[in-house]
């Protein structure tokens, strides 16, 4: 993507999170394909991710996505609002009460528990209506969902109740050859034996590689959508994504790496922020608090006008350099001292005083620097980082 020069921008606007849209619908046309005939269901929980559920919501199904889960039955409501024909599943089930109002939404709770199925069968009773639900089995998650015993006393007493899906969710689908994937694809197809006609659906996006026989009828897919597919079982290097992207250009070698169709996925997302001023830093003066950064040699430091206050994480400035980086037109500039809520410091002394000005903006995450070695970085997942930006950048979406 290229960097967007501030002018263009709202001055008023500190952080830009940028959306590529198109990226985002390659993204699911390539988890579909990898998922063969079973549906892709797309999990836009959390606002998707951070990105902003009506957006992202609209661009899916313009893509062709039909089903969608939430984590909230709020969420499923506001997403209601984007689309009155979708289907919607809410994740974390039946909040106590609130049938009435999920069927009013025409949302599905995923019933996690033999006492939210009771709830759902009464309210279906008195309303003469078998309203859709999904079936939460817990296969070895230890998370929400029916246990087996649960399960098998569910199958004995109500062999009527006919869930619209039956889900469950792989705990190491990121490790392709954790044996917990076997395990729980063993219990899973035991567990949809008493369901025979409803649909089934148990891989999330690290699930869909794992191959077709963790596909089933449906795919939930999260995070593959939004441009990351961290694996836990083969070590990125630096800059892990750009050489998937190098991958990508050679066009149709879908190489298999452990067990794993590598993931060619595109980059969703570009932080940017600009510089509020530039200084000179002297041999021996420090930067930051804590006085936590001491100038070598004298060196140009661009202030930016981003924090931990915009989900850019303190801990990105506790690893050392290399690590932590901005970028600007391919030269990687290191991020000097500690991030404070509303600003950090960047090294540009590398950049030609005419590139980088009061105003310019500079790539934090992007084409450049992979959201999941920002993740990395912070020691967390892309996940994490997603979910915290986006409430206080300004989004932009491009087409
Ligand atoms: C979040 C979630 C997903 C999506 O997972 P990704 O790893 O983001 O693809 C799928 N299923 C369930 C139950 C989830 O909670």
């Amino acid at each position: 993507m290229i960097l967007t020069p501030y002018q263009q921008n709202d001055p008023l606007d500190q952080a830009v999170l940028t959306i590529d849209l198109a990226a985002l619908i390659a993204n699911y046309h390539w988890l579909d394909k990898q998922a063969g005939k079973a549906e892709t269901g797309c999990v836009v929980k959390a606002n998707a991710y951070g990105l902003g559920v009506g957006e992202i919501a609209e661009t899916l199904l313009e893509a062709g996505c039909q089903t969608f889960f939430v984590a909230q039955a709020k969420e499923g409501k506001t997403l209601r609002e984007v689309t009155k024909t979708a289907t919607i599943y809410i994740l974390n089930g039946l909040p106590i009460g609130s049938a009435a109002w999920l069927a009013k939404h025409e949302l599905r709770p995923c019933l996690n528990a033999p006492a939210e199925l009771a709830e759902w069968a009464a309210f279906c009773e008195a309303e003469k209506q078998a309203y859709p639900a999904a079936l939460h089995i817990d296969t070895g998650f230890n998370r929400l969902g029916f246990s087996e015993a649960e399960l098998a006393a569910l199958a004995e007493i109500d062999s009527h109740f006919t869930p619209s899906l039956i889900m469950s969710h792989l705990a190491c689908a990121d490790m392709s050859d954790h044996p917990m994937n076997a395990t729980q694809l063993a219990r899973f197809q035991n567990a949809i034996k008493h369901f025979p006609n409803s649909k089934a659906s148990l891989a999330n996006s690290a699930g869909i590689l794992l191959g077709d026989a963790y596909h089933f009828d449906m795919v939930r897919a999260g995070i593959g959508l939004y441009g990351s597919m961290p694996y836990s079982d083969e070590k990125q290097g630096q800059r892990g994504q750009q050489k998937q992207k190098a991958q990508h250009e050679q066009k149709g070698q879908q190489e298999q790496q452990g067990q794993h169709a590598r993931a060619q996925l595109q980059p969703v997302i570009t932080l940017q922020a600009p510089i509020l001023q530039i200084r000179t830093v002297k041999a021996g003066e420090t930067v930051g608090y804590g006085a936590g950064f001491t100038a070598e040699k004298n060196m140009r430091i661009a202030i930016l006008a981003i924090g931990y206050g915009d989900g850019y994480m303190r801990q990105i400035s506790e690893t050392r350099p290399p690590f932590a980086q901005a970028a600007y037109n391919g030269t990687q500039l290191p991020i000097i001292g500690r991030i404070s809520m509303d600003l950090l410091a960047v090294n540009i002394s590398a950049l030609p005083e005419a590139q980088a000005q009061r105003g310019t903006l500079l790539e934090l995450i992007g084409a450049q620097i992979p959201l999941d070695e920002t993740a990395q970085q912070a020691g967390t997942i892309s996940y994490e980082i997603l979910t915290r930006l986006g409430t206080r950048a300004r989004r932009v979406y491009k087409a």
